[in-house]
């Protein structure tokens, strides 16, 4: 079993939950700040003071290096703080389809999935329940959880929130949906998102570095997706010159091209269609230009896996 870098994760996590802010009693976990009281009230995100899973699988369809051999023990919480129009996962981010979980049943969750080969844990929009997810990775650790922690988000996070994970997560896996803070609003309902996630994401930086599973005896650091959306919605030379110059360009970016127009997307006139190969080789095109690596979809979108590394295209 691999040893996780930075030993003492429980204690760690015994602490964030000391924190006012891990209390639902006026949650204020997200962007939202919604201060309300979860056990008898629900916020923006619609989640009671119950954790809501839609499903725990080993997924085989995430970046290389977080699959490996085993898959990514990747669960699935149901809420999120934003409300995309074209969210490819709607019926679980805002129609809450799943079911609630105890403290110790999801522990047993992860326990299962670590059991199954799972080569890491990873949390697919934990956010809204944070509080919950900590107590039972803690009492999955003293049960013998050791296996990397990911934070699967997107992006649109409290820095102040993402500071008391330092130690606990090893691998952020963080969206930049937009560039621009007039899109998030249009699109997500959310009038803050670049600004928001801008400084999240520093947060994530400052604490994991680049993504790299040869520095350390596991993986560790943040990879950045970026979802290419069509009519260059999504900003992404602006993208990459935030990376390039106020990260690194040793972050690897993930590049997606399998926007669908699901959901409400077709209200929207200009994201009702697929992206073009021109807009996607447009979007490669920035990437290079900032010198970033990662990985890039087949265009076509029958390759599930985003399997050809930056840089090298042919
Ligand atoms: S987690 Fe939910 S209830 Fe809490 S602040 Fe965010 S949207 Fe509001």
């Amino acid at each position: 079993m691999k040893e996780v870098p930075g030993g003492g994760k429980a204690d760690l996590i015994k602490k964030a939950l000391e924190f006012p802010v891990m209390s639902l009693q006026s949650c204020r976990l997200c962007p939202r700040e919604c201060a309300v009281d979860r056990e008898v009230s629900i916020g923006f995100c619609e989640q009671t003071e119950v954790p809501r899973i839609s499903s725990a699988v080993l997924h085989f369809g995430e970046e290389p290096p977080l699959v490996g051999r085993g898959g990514s023990g990747t669960v699935f919480f149901c809420g999120c703080s934003m409300r995309c129009v074209y969210c490819q996962n709607f019926m679980i981010s805002q129609k809450n389809n799943g079911t609630d979980i105890s403290v110790e049943e999801l522990s047993e969750v992860f326990l299962k999935l670590q059991y199954e080969g799972a080569e890491n844990i990873n949390l697919v929009t934990p956010t809204a329940h944070l509080s919950g997810i900590l107590a039972s990775l803690g009492l999955a650790m003293s049960n013998g959880l050791n296996i990397p922690i990911v934070y699967n988000t997107s992006g649109y996070e409290r820095a102040e929130v993402i500071r008391l994970l330092d130690g606990i997560i090893d691998i952020y896996l963080a969206d930049i949906r937009y560039t621009d803070d007039t899109k998030g609003q249009k699109y997500s309902g959310t009038n803050d998102y670049w600004t928001v996630t801008r400084n999240a994401i520093k947060e994530m930086y400052k604490q994991v570095g680049a993504f790299s599973d040869r520095r350390y005896d596991a993986p560790k650091g943040i990879i950045l997706r970026h979802l290419v959306l069509p009519e260059g919605v999504s900003g992404t030379n602006a993208m990459g010159e935030y990376v390039a110059y106020e990260l690194s360009s040793s972050v690897p970016i993930s590049l997606m091209s399998q926007y669908r127009p699901v959901f409400h997307a077709r209200d929207y006139p200009e994201i009702s269609r697929r992206i073009t190969e021109r807009e996607y080789e447009d979007a490669l095109s920035s990437i290079d230009q900032y010198g970033l690596t990662g990985w890039y979809q087949h265009f076509s979108g029958t390759e599930s896996l985003r399997v050809k590394p930056l840089g090298r295209r042919e």
